[in-house]
């Protein structure tokens, strides 16, 4: 009988992060040269597990254009891809598919948690319930986590721009201005 998958069974905590080998040329402008390509053309791995998937798919549209970062070019193929966008549910049912596509991914690879539900379980996580892993964090080494339910599209811009970050060092974009705050209405100044 083959053993029961160390995914489903959620044991020892998430799978280490893949180590990436030192260049063999090791300069540093030539690495940095390196660095930029690989931030400014993330692949994603087409890759939706519940609601959340729609914003993913909302981000890769004209309004919000993902193009504009370099990161529209959604694989198919896992092999091809350095960023994974879990969106979605992680049921435990999915758990042991979802290591297996990490592990496929060639390094450096980068791994998002998009939405509550993939940050720790969401909506669906509850005394007694036995169909979710509470956080993908618990399969495979996560990144960037970006929170809502569902997160908005520029808050997943947002935390494409934070792998940028994660691998260049610093921050390209410019940071968005703070929304100015709006003033009381006049019934909450009389109560
Ligand atoms: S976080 Fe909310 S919107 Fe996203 S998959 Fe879970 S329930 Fe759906």
């Amino acid at each position: 009988m083959a053993a029961p998958d160390r995914a489903v069974s959620e044991g020892p905590g998430p799978i280490t992060r893949a180590e990436v080998l030192p260049p063999l040329v090791n300069l540093r402008p030539l690495n940095w040269f390196f660095d930029v390509n690989r931030a400014m053309s993330l692949w994603p791995v087409t890759f939706g597990l519940a609601c959340c998937a729609i914003e993913m798919m909302a981000v890769s549209m004209s309004r919000f254009d993902i193009a504009r970062f370099g990161a529209e070019v959604f694989r198919p193929s896992i092999r091809q891809a350095d960023l994974m966008m879990v969106t979605g549910t992680v049921s435990r049912k999915m758990a042991p598919a979802l290591v297996r596509l990490y592990e496929q991914m060639p390094a450096p690879k980068f791994v998002m948690a998009c939405g509550n539900c993939a940050i720790s379980g969401g909506p669906f996580k509850f005394e007694g319930q036995y169909g979710i892993v509470e956080g993908v964090d618990r399969l495979v080494p996560v990144d960037v986590y970006v929170p809502g339910c569902p997160p908005r599209p520029e808050a997943i811009l947002e935390g494409v721009f934070a792998i940028q970050e994660k691998i260049l060092g610093v921050r390209v974009w410019p940071r968005p201005k703070e929304m100015p705050s709006q003033p009381a209405s006049p019934k909450a100044t009389k109560a």
